[in-house]
């Protein structure tokens, strides 16, 4: 990883908004790109600037542009879909056939840079008591919010959240927000479970140390309702085949770093198990901003490091490594 000097990007189409960045959250994808080139079929050309979890200052606008304007902090939504294929006129413009991602290889150059420009569709105002780290942190966020509505829903519910990273943390508040009945909670990193302690799971266990199904199974002897994988390990989906009642629900959040998934046909039939696969999420930054505006959702567990813009290298080796507890680490610019 290295640091270069480019020129400024320059406003060309009506709807272009130039923004100065003023926080990043470092993501598991950027790290997937770090430190192995690709994410699955996507493969990272060299140069190429990963981010997209931002949040920063508009500075310039198109002549267009009526939703924001010089001097608004916003939050920077990375997806920017073609508003006109199948898929963005089905409303899944999360699956656009043109889709630009930012720091997405083949899509589009990342926002780990002091200024971008996106099209206005992208820039959500933070009013009231929002600040840059409720924009950055409402991308991750946001695909929990969105695997608790694709699960149905969970309120009243036994829900189990494998894998407790930033997509794990987020599924657990999003099913806070709607009220779910019981959390279990399981990582292979311990300062990570004491997170999910802090933000009340009933259960939270270390499969490196114990037997996951047993312990759960004891706890919850009918089996949970629905159960979210956030870590791409095969051992976690089989586990939440495991430990799901008949007729629960799977959500696989997760991005594996293998090619296939397998499952237990006998299991997965007997106990007639949905599956529901997750691809990012689709308009949920809206409602996951006013979610922390309103202050039903506290991001104050989940940013655990800091660093200045110049230290990127340091922040990006502390998340690969796993080190020092780390759930979200933030550039500051
Ligand atoms: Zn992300
Ligand atoms: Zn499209």
């Amino acid at each position: 990883m290295e640091m270069k000097d480019i020129p400024e990007p320059v406003l060309t189409e009506p709807n272009d908004v130039k923004i100065r960045m003023s926080v990043l959250g470092i993501c598991g994808s950027d790290i997937h790109y770090y430190t192995q080139g690709q994410i699955g079929s996507q493969k990272v050309q060299y140069p190429f600037t990963v981010g997209h979890e931002g949040a920063g200052v508009v500075v310039e606008v198109g002549h267009s542009v009526k939703r924001v304007k010089p001097g608004d902090a916003i939050a920077i939504d990375p997806a920017m879909p073609c508003w006109k294929c199948d898929q963005c006129l089905a409303g899944r413009h999360h699956t656009c056939r043109k889709l630009r991602f930012l720091g997405c290889p083949g899509q589009a150059e990342g926002c780990l840079m002091e200024y971008i420009i996106m099209p206005e569709e992208s820039c959500f105002p933070l009013t009231g008591k929002l600040i840059p780290d409720h924009g950055s942190i409402s991308e991750p966020l946001a695909i929990g919010i969105y695997a608790v509505k694709k699960s149905g829903s969970v309120k009243g519910l036994n829900i189990g959240i494998l894998g407790y990273g930033p997509i794990g943390m987020s599924v657990m508040l999003a099913a806070k927000a709607e009220g779910a009945h019981g959390y279990y909670v399981t990582d292979k990193i311990d300062k990570r479970l004491a997170i999910a302690l802090k933000e009340g799971a009933t259960f939270t266990g270390n499969p490196l140390k114990d037997n996951m199904v047993e312990l759960i199974r004891k706890k919850e002897s009918l089996g949970l309702d629905v159960v979210f994988e956030c870590c791409g390990q095969q051992e976690a989906f089989d586990q939440a085949v495991e430990i799901l009642k008949p007729g629960g629900r799977l959500v696989v959040v997760g991005i594996p770093e293998f090619d296939r998934w397998s499952m237990d046909g006998e299991t997965t039939r007997r106990k007639e198990i949905s599956l529901q696969f997750i691809r990012r999420q689709v308009d949920c930054v809206e409602t996951t901003l006013e979610l922390m505006k309103s202050g039903i959702i506290s991001i104050d567990n989940m940013v655990t490091h800091r660093f200045p813009f110049s230290r990127t290298k340091e922040a990006f080796d502390l998340v690969a490594e796993y080190k020092d507890g780390v759930m979200k680490a933030m550039i500051d610019f």
